[in-house]
């Protein structure tokens, strides 16, 4: 049976760690995060993101704008936040209404204050692996939570499915610049259960329920499960059947308390080195 990879007790403890040396700061990190509209899950995920910024100890603001606000106010916003001293790092929560195109604004967030590390600048230093200002959040906390348990990445053949620009194409990159041999896999992608039996790391992120079963996992595998999706019973499900994957794999991440809080511990600790960037 697979052992656990405890994200909720190690995004604790990272958060706990920056409160204390937020503490020893003059100046408090300040994060201000954007929230468009009325998306469910969106308003939950900021109301974690707010929580867990005031448990480190930051100062955060939430600027929630109406769901018909236009591109130039949106605009306007971004600017403000841009040139305002206290806030050390901007996040664009997405999805966006319809009548907005994220990359309409994602480039216009100052890259130094681009806590999220979606801005071209970052994305185009992560490829080059040279020092983003933040990687993105979920990625980060990926691989931070494989390091806490001394999963060796050098030379691990990974497989990733899911190709989105917030999650597969940075994590290839996160993987691919620690040496591991990286596949990332998507819907066209044909024999997909023969590539992912060969995964030493597999990590799914493609928002459909049960999508890795256990026939689909090398005995010992890393699986690692970055879905979220909301069952008609209202309970959080993963990408990943766990049952079935449990026997098989030799670590997996648990559906809630795996990536998610891991994505909440990388967003603080982006926002904290950002602070001391300036
Ligand atoms: P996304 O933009 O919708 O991308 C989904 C990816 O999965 C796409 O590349 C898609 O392939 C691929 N895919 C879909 N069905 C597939 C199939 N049957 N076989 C193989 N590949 C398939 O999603 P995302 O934003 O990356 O998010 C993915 C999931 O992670 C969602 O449930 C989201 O809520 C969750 N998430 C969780 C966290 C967290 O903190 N835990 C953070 C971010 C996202 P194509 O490119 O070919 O369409």
């Amino acid at each position: 049976m697979a052992q656990i990879l405890d994200g909720k007790a190690l995004s604790n403890k990272i958060i706990e760690n920056i409160r204390e040396k937020t503490l020893l700061l003059d100046k408090k990190p300040g994060l201000g995060v954007i929230l468009v509209g009325e998306n469910p899950a969106s308003k939950v995920y900021v109301k974690n993101k707010e929580k867990q910024a005031l448990n480190a100890g930051f100062n955060s603001a939430v600027y929630k704008l109406p769901e018909n606000t236009s591109k130039d106010d949106l605009l306007k916003l971004i600017d403000e936040l841009n040139n305002d001293e206290g806030t050390n790092g901007i996040l664009l929560q997405l999805p966006l209404p319809k009548h907005l195109n994220p990359y309409d604004f994602l480039d216009k967030i100052n890259p130094k204050k681009d806590v999220d590390g979606f801005h071209p600048v970052n994305a185009g230093k992560l490829m080059l692996n040279e020092k983003p200002y933040a990687v993105p959040c979920t990625p980060k906390g990926i691989i931070t939570l494989l390091d806490e348990y001394n999963i060796k990445l050098e030379g691990a053949n990974a497989v990733i499915i899911g190709r989105s620009n917030i999650v597969g194409k940075p994590l290839s990159m996160l993987l691919l610049n620690r040496n591991a041999t990286v596949t990332v896999v998507h819907s066209k992608t044909k024999n997909l259960s023969e590539i992912t039996k060969n995964a030493d790391i597999l990590i799914s992120a493609t928002g459909r329920a049960d999508m890795v079963t256990g026939n689909m996992v090398k005995k010992g595998a890393v699986v690692i499960d970055v879905g979220i999706i909301r069952d008609e019973n209202g309970k959080l499900r993963g990408d990943v059947d766990f049952d079935s994957v449990k026997e098989i794999a030799g670590f997996i991440t648990p559906v809630p308390g795996g990536v998610g809080p891991m994505t909440i511990a990388a967003l603080i600790q982006n926002t904290y080195e950002l602070s001391l960037k300036e």
